[in-house]
């Protein structure tokens, strides 16, 4: 591939674009050369087995961890670093704190466990890191926060805690939380997976909407059916390389047999 001069093309297009990722953690190579790109507006579903790198590969475009190697831009953005010319050719500079703390406000990520703060009402759950992260005066917050919870269906639930609130009401306080930080960019990390079954329908059909409204949307899931009905791009890994690539048609017709494996356990 002619990586100078269609890699550089992408990158200005792609809302994320990771180039030969390697991750890892002391001897254990978690992630072991990931290529992927995820273009604006778009849903990519990251499928694979526990223990494949799913949530680190999410936690790297995120910049909570740091790649081992490799190249990860988010908006045409080289993340984490700044390529300057040495006297040998290009090095890395690792970017400020300010700097990579500008670039991972352009992202917003949803987890598991949602992690609201048990003490505070879910509105000022919402208004905690506009308030606090990007200084946004309380009045304003709070009127973005109330807009975010109707968004996902919670604006009956403004002043209720999280004990209050059953786990998928929680998972949408949390998406709206993110919401409100106007990233341009969301991750998901198994949003459902600690649900009771009868609440997850609720959380995917927020999510969906989200998505029909234009966010650009990583999510790593084993909801097939929202995998395949929501996503434009499915992402197969295992093992910490991408094993298999597509349009949803690849979940009735996986080509290769690690996939074939994965979706008789999920199916
Ligand atoms: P997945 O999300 O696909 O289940 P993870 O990305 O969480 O996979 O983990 C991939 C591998 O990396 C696992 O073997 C896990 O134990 C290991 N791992 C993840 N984070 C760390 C860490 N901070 N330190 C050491 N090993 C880790
Ligand atoms: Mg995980």
């Amino acid at each position: 591939m002619a990586e100078q001069d269609s890699g550089q093309e992408s990158r200005n297009q792609a809302a994320i674009v990771v180039q030969g990722v390697h991750k890892a953690f002391g001897n254990l190579h978690v992630l072991r050369g990931i290529n992927l790109e995820v273009e604006p507006g778009t849903v990519t579903a990251i499928l694979g087995p526990s223990g494949s790198g799913k949530s680190t590969l999410l936690r790297l475009i995120n910049q909570l961890e740091e790649r081992t190697a490799g190249d990860i831009y988010v908006g045409g953005e080289l993340t984490g670093y700044k390529r300057l010319e040495g006297a040998n050719g290009p090095v890395l500079q690792r970017l400020d704190e300010k700097a990579i703390a500008q670039q991972r406000s352009k992202i917003g990520m949803v987890f598991q466990r949602f992690n609201l703060f048990p003490h505070m009402t879910a509105l000022a759950n919402v208004m905690e890191a506009p308030v606090h992260v990007a200084r946004v005066p309380k009045a304003r917050a709070q009127e973005e926060a109330v807009k975010q919870l109707d968004r996902v269906g919670l604006g009956d639930r403004l002043d209720y805690y999280p004990s209050q609130l059953s786990g998928g009401q929680q998972q949408r306080v949390a998406i709206a939380r993110a919401l409100a930080m106007h990233p341009q960019i969301m991750l998901f990390d198994e949003p459902t997976s600690a649900l009771d079954p009868e609440l997850v329908g609720e959380v995917l059909g927020v999510m969906k909407q989200v998505a029909a409204q234009g966010m650009t949307m990583v999510v790593v899931t084993h909801e097939m059916g929202f995998a395949r009905e929501v996503a434009n791009q499915i992402v197969f890994m295992d093992e910490g390389l991408v094993v298999e690539q597509g349009g949803p048609e690849i979940i009735d017709h996986p080509h290769s047999p690690r996939f074939q494996a994965f979706l008789q356990t999920v199916l």
